[in-house]
Formats: structure tokens, C-alpha cells, sequence
């Protein structure tokens, strides 16, 4: 069986960024430290930063989540939080330290653009995820979150100033179609595809090398939108086989039954090094086992994890 490792994968600029701000708070800040929900979602990920004493909280809203913060340093995570809960933290006397990647403070930054010149916005997105909680906080009450083409036929809005954007982590094709849809209903709709390149470029490698194999692991956790878009790209657009496993032990050998190639690629939060031994383990399922060289770079290395 050949194992074809898919670039770009792993960790993006965002995970890397997340984790060296986690990594400088835990060197200069006395007292406790929580992070507000998973500082990226990946469960290995999670255990290795509490087990470096960063505490977590993880309730269903991050508002919720700073109840019950006594004291001490909380860290805002990657997918970012509402003006709401900066300002209940400062109001708490909480140190605060925001490690929202760049790309998701764009997108905040535009919802607060337009919804000050009078927008309404349709925000695409998945319910009960963190980034939706945070942008739609930018300004209640005039961003509508969609997740499907049934919550596109649901809108109702009289403005003639709307707007759609969308979370970063969203397959690239489904997106396309709700803002087709959208554009259907709402002929005067002003598009802002956020998308973060990351998502967008391995989502692209991960279909075009889909058609070259038999089936793509797709190395991730549950959490992690765009570990899932990963594999949900793979099935409806290379028409081929795709599973999610957060580690090794999820492998399950009935996958692998007359596959000759099978493609490897990882979510964007993945530590490389998982991935790693999931390539390894592969490669030594059957014998002559056969590795496929790399043609890209996988990005990046964040605090306590090695890059590929
Ligand atoms: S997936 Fe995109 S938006 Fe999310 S942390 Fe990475 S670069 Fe930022």
C-alpha cells in the first residue's frame, strides 16, 4: 500500500501563533491560568497545555466560561470572543490575553464595518461553534446565522443593505452554494468570503490527491470545523472514501481492504507529530510498504510539539 502524504497539512499560522502567546503567559504570569475553551481543538493539544497547568474551561458559551474564572489570567482562544466578553473580563479585573487569530479579527472587524453603515448580515456558519458566538457579538441582533439552504429560505430581512460573510473554517463548495443561494434571495447582496487560505489550500490538496487514491485518513479531532470540512470535501467532491481519526487507535483495519493507495493529510490543529505516526503506522499495515514523497511543505510548529 502506498501512502501519499497530502500538502499542505497541519498546523496553520493561527495554531502557531496560539501557542507561542499560551507559551509566553505560562513563562511570565504568576498565578492561575485558564484558557476559555480548547485554545485550538485538538484533544492532544488540550491535554498537553493543562498538562503544562494551563486550566481549561469549557462551557457552551464563552460568556458562561468567565463565571467561572476566579482570578488570575484568562486566555481568549484562536477562534475569538465577543466585545461582550472582553469587556465582562476587564469588568471581572481578569488579565486578559486575546490569542484570536488574525484571520478571524478580520472578519470581525468587517461584521463591525457593516453593521455600522446600517448592513445586515448573513453570517455562514456552523451553530454552537466558537467563532460564530464571537462575531455575531459584534453586533447582536443584525448578523443571521445560516447554516443550511433551509435557514437561507428562512431569512427575514427588509434591508436594502446585506451583506454575507462566513466562518474560516468552511468547505470552500458548500460555501459557494449558500452564497449562490443567498444572492437568490437577496439579488443585492454585498459578498465577503472569508474563508482563511489555510482551510481553502488544504482542502484543495486534499480533493486532488482524493482522485489519485483509494481513500484519505484525515488526521483530526471532532472538534476541529475544518479537520471535519477536511473529510466531508473529500467524500462529496473526490467521491471517495474519507475518516476522521484522532489517533492511531481509531484506524480501523476494515478501511483498508483492497485499498492499494491511501492519501494522509491532517486538520489544522493536528500536532504533526500524530499525524506522523499515523504515516508510520500505514506504511508498515502491509508489506512492500511504500512512501510517497512530500511535494509541499506542512506549515509551522507551535509550543511542545515538533513539526513534521
Ligand atoms: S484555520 Fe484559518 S482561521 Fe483558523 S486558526 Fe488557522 S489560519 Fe486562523
Amino acid at each position: 500500500m502506498e501512502v501519499v502524504r497530502i500538502t499542505p497539512r497541519g498546523y496553520c499560522h493561527g495554531v502557531v501563533d496560539a501557542f507561542r502567546i499560551a507559551r509566553r503567559v505560562r513563562e511570565s504570569q504568576p498565578g492561575p491560568i485558564y484558557m476559555l475553551g480548547h485554545l485550538v481543538h485538538n484533544t492532544h493539544a488540550t491535554d498537553e497545555l493543562q498538562a503544562q497547568g494551563i486550566r481549561l474551561v469549557d462551557p457552551p458559551s464563552r460568556l458562561a466560561g468567565l463565571d467561572q474564572i476566579p482570578e488570575g489570567t484568562v486566555i481568549f482562544t484562536a477562534h475569538g470572543v465577543s466585545p461582550e466578553v472582553k469587556r465582562r473580563a476587564a469588568e471581572r479585573g481578569l488579565n486578559a490575553i486575546d490569542a484570536t487569530c488574525s484571520d478571524v479579527i478580520r472578519t470581525h472587524d468587517l461584521v463591525q464595518d457593516l453593521a455600522r453603515r446600517g448592513y445586515e448580515v448573513i453570517y455562514l456558519g456552523r451553530r454552537g461553534h466558537p467563532e460564530p458566538e464571537g462575531v455575531i457579538g459584534e453586533a447582536p441582533g443584525h448578523v443571521h446565522l445560516v447554516q443550511d439552504l433551509e435557514d437561507v429560505e428562512r431569512l427575514e430581512i427588509a434591508s436594502d443593505r446585506v451583506a454575507v460573510t462566513c466562518q474560516t473554517t468552511l468547505s470552500v463548495w458548500d460555501t459557494q452554494e449558500l452564497i449562490d443561494a443567498v444572492r437568490r434571495r437577496f439579488p443585492q447582496v454585498e459578498v465577503h468570503n472569508e474563508i482563511c487560505r489555510a482551510t481553502q489550500e488544504r482542502q484543495e490538496a486534499a480533493v486532488a490527491a482524493a482522485r489519485e487514491v483509494d481513500l484519505v485518513i484525515v488526521v483530526g479531532s471532532p472538534r476541529s470545523s475544518n479537520s471535519q470540512r477536511l473529510v466531508e470535501v473529500v467524500r462529496k467532491l473526490a467521491h471517495k472514501p474519507a475518516y476522521l481519526v484522532d489517533r492511531l487507535e481509531d484506524l480501523d483495519p476494515a478501511w483498508f481492504a483492497g485499498v492499494r493507495r491511501v492519501g494522509v493529510t491532517s486538520g489544522a490543529s493536528t500536532p504533526s507529530q500524530l499525524t506522523r505516526r499515523v504515516i508510520e503506522h500505514l506504511e508498515a499495515m502491509d508489506a512492500p510498504a511504500q512512501s510517497v514523497p512530500e511535494t509541499g511543505a506542512s506549515s509551522g510548529s507551535g509550543a511542545g510539539f515538533d513539526s513534521e
